[in-house]
């Protein structure tokens, strides 16, 4: 049984982020993805952890062997607890590089035991990430075809009453 987490603060999950966890779940019998609390990032995340999860849940509930859950530990901590032997993330342009392979050093220095592993974006979400999301619907912009519709609605609904 080969258990693999993406692990990402997903503020919003953009369908570049389901595409790197559709990818993982036909290589890993069970993907775990998780959600980091992450209250510092950005000036701190538009959505709260729940709602992170939530959108997650719903996007994911057609996979089979995917599971969402938040956390606030070390990654590897919660890679040996779940019994996971992979971290699996996205890996886009090369502004991604460097501080993913800062990540990846740092927590294989910290267990060797857990490996990490990249997904090359595709062409399509090679530049969508969270943060252009909420630039573009702040702006009034169209995310459709972005982030999954749920996700979408939400947004605006939330941009509209203000932050
Ligand atoms: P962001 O970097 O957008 O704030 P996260 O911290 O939630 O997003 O990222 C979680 C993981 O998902 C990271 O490995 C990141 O590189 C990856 N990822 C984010 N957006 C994309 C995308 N459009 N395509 C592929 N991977 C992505």
């Amino acid at each position: 049984m080969k258990r693999a987490l993406c692990p990402g603060t997903f503020d919003p999950m953009t369908n570049g982020h389901l595409d790197i966890i559709e990818r993982a779940a036909g290589i890993f019998d069970e993907v775990i993805v998780a959600v980091a609390l992450s209250p510092d990032k950005g000036g701190g995340p538009l959505f709260t952890i729940d709602e992170r999860v939530a959108f997650l849940r719903e996007a994911t509930a057609h996979l089979a062997g995917v599971s969402v859950r938040p956390f606030d530990s070390l990654l590897v901590d919660l890679a040996r607890e779940l019994d996971a032997t992979a971290i699996v993330k996205g890996l886009r342009a090369v502004t991604d590089f460097e501080r993913e392979f800062q990540m990846a050093q740092l927590n294989y220095r910290l267990d060797r035991a857990v490996e990490t592993m990249f997904i090359v974006a595709i062409p399509d979400y090679m530049y969508l990430s969270s943060s252009a999301v909420k630039e573009i619907a702040e702006h009034g912009g169209s995310v459709k075809g972005l982030v999954p519709d749920h996700v979408n609605e939400r947004l605006v609904d939330r941009l509209r009453k203000g932050r």
